[in-house]
């Protein structure tokens, strides 16, 4: 399974990466998880192959983590050469994910619903299995926003990585992480300036700590503290004792 990180920030625009989304692949499965704005572009940018994505997640409905939606189904539908007719698309995301594909599709146009090829769009239950292509995904609910979830996404041959998408600390998310090969989580802010729905330096480690993730790449880091401090060392510091980076556009792991 090899991730690449498509957009690693955060709300604030930066020059230099866009907002949440990362790509994954293993076999003909290619998946795009959360879709935040200056996905598309960074996809093509990096030669990834945004017009035959196999499988879209979304973590959660804020909008540097869904709003590259409408940019990505007009492409699909009037940007690719010859078109795409056949290969289906399957769209995962916490509840609401219909209710707000229906309401993009009535607004902007029924490309959302209909981009020319078939599209399900179906709805996690925490803690059920979704086998999607080569990966198997499964959730786990998060406190940052009513539908925010977590992702555990893994491979057949046993490889595992967690997404944390956007969250506040949580006792369970440690177990849910447990002895994951990678560990893609939050660090928006320093730990004397985070609030309840997101994490911190010292938040992070100790989840990685208990949960005994073998490595750990930090991502959504708001830019007024990645700019500041060194947040990598920050996390190390904070009694992770494994190895720590930031995200940034294009960082390739293979798992
Ligand atoms: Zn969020
Ligand atoms: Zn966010």
């Amino acid at each position: 399974m090899r991730l690449t990180v498509v957009g690693c920030g955060t709300v604030v625009p930066e020059p230099d990466r866009g907002c949440s989304a990362y790509f994954l692949e293993r076999g003909k499965t290619r998946a795009l998880v959360d879709c935040g704005p200056g996905a598309v572009q960074a996809m093509a940018r990096l030669g990834l192959p945004w017009d035959h994505l196999s499988h879209l997640f979304l973590t959660h409905f804020h909008s540097d983590h869904v709003g590259a939606l409408p940019g990505l189904f007009f492409a699909f539908r009037h940007g690719i050469q010859p078109p795409r007719t056949s290969m289906p698309l399957e769209v995962w995301g916490p509840p609401g994910t219909r209710a707000l594909f229906d309401g993009l599709a009535a607004v902007l146009g029924e490309f959302f619903i209909d981009p020319g090829f078939p599209v399900s769009i179906r709805e996690i239950v925490a803690g059920t299995e979704v086998v999607a292509g080569d990966l198997v995904v499964t959730s786990h609910d998060v406190p940052h926003t009513p539908e925010s979830v977590a992702l555990r996404i893994a491979s057949a041959t046993g490889a595992a990585l967690v997404y944390t998408g956007d969250t506040g600390p949580d006792e369970s998310l440690a177990e849910f992480c447990r002895n994951v090969d990678l560990l893609l989580a939050e660090c928006s802010l320093p730990d004397d300036r985070v609030g309840d729905n997101h994490l911190s330096p010292s938040r992070l480690a100790r989840m990685a700590r208990r949960s005994g993730a073998r490595r750990v790449v930090a991502t959504h880091v708001y830019p007024q503290f990645r700019h500041a401090v060194d947040v990598a060392s920050l996390i190390s510091e904070a009694g992770y004792a494994g190895p720590v980076e930031l995200a940034s556009e294009g960082l390739t792991i293979d798992l």
